[in-house]
């Protein structure tokens, strides 16, 4: 079975039954929020009616909330130690965020791995192992998945290596509760090749275990293999193509996995911008692109 969603918005006034509402209207059956700004820590209060009103709305409509996702805010690094207040408050924010995942119900955190800026990489894995050992040690139900990065800068996390470094530095029984998230705009600016997503997941298998990918997020570039850029575009609007993101999506090894799109909004600086998800589920359904934004007018967005 497929399971297809994106990124949605939780706004203080819907909260999870928003995030529900709108990945319906785009024909969805799984989901990735933020609970609250992704560049602040600042969240408010969980209201349990309106939780219980969305995980209502998701069993009428079939969806899995063990497929679906939390997204931590960016701004969480726990690569770096050398402010220890600052980094003691990333552990304290990251326990505290699970904590709110398991009241939603959705139990899946991703979290980027953070970046050493100026420790090095070495120091860096060690801090983000010993971070996540802190604060998954007494959380009961609901795992960190950490996300493949681009390699951006002095980002931790950009290659199997660096992740399978970090995971073994991990407690046992904190191990259990750490996973992987993919994210193809990631790995293609990482420098591996999407076509070649079999090589890659021989790779992983052999040194993490494809049984720790928790999800993948499906997004093109819009920069060229091993550019360590990071930016998103539309699926088939950007170098990675369209069928090569469809391999990835229905690869026999990764069935089951949430696919999530975090593909950017069209005329996203215009007053009259839209989500291209309705679009993008519905190409991935019939594993056929349209040309919905007019690759001419895409052009300039690229
Ligand atoms: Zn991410």
């Amino acid at each position: 079975m497929l399971y297809i969603g994106s990124h949605t918005s939780y706004l203080k006034d819907k909260q999870l039954y928003g995030v529900v509402e709108e990945s319906l209207s785009y024909g969805a059956n799984i989901f990735m929020f933020y609970t609250g700004s992704n560049q602040s820590t600042q969240r408010f209060q969980i209201d349990h009616e309106l939780r219980d009103k969305a995980h209502k709305l998701m069993k009428e409509n079939g969806m899995d909330k063990d497929k679906c996702v939390v997204h931590a805010p960016f701004i969480i690094n726990l690569a770096n130690n050398t402010d220890n207040g600052k980094y003691n408050f990333y552990i304290n924010f990251l326990k505290q965020e699970l904590n709110r995942c398991i009241e939603l119900d959705i139990r899946k955190l991703v979290l980027h791995p953070g970046s050493y800026t100026t420790l090095n990489r070495e120091k860096g894995i060690e801090n983000i192992a010993n971070g996540l050992n802190i604060a998954l040690k007494d959380i009961e139900g609901a795992s960190v998945l950490l996300e493949y990065m681009s390699g951006k800068g002095t980002e931790v996390g950009t290659s199997i290596d660096d992740l399978k470094a970090i995971i073994d530095l991990l407690d046992s029984e904190v191990y259990k509760k750490v996973f992987v998230c993919l994210d193809t705009c990631h790995m293609n600016d990482s420098g591996v090749d999407i076509n070649e997503i079999d090589k890659f997941l021989d790779e992983f298998d052999e040194k993490i275990g494809i049984d720790k990918i928790k999800c993948v997020h499906i997004n093109d570039s819009y920069n060229p293999l091993g550019s360590h850029k990071d930016r998103h575009a539309n699926l088939g609007y950007g170098t990675i193509g369209f069928d090569a993101l469809l391999n990835v999506i229905y690869n026999k090894r990764l069935e089951g996995v949430p696919m999530i799109l975090e593909t950017p909004w069209i005329n996203r600086n215009l007053k009259d911008t839209w989500a291209p998800y309705k679009e993008e589920i519905s190409m991935i359904k019939k594993r056929e692109f349209n040309d919905y934004i007019n690759k001419e007018k895409a052009s300039d967005l690229l």
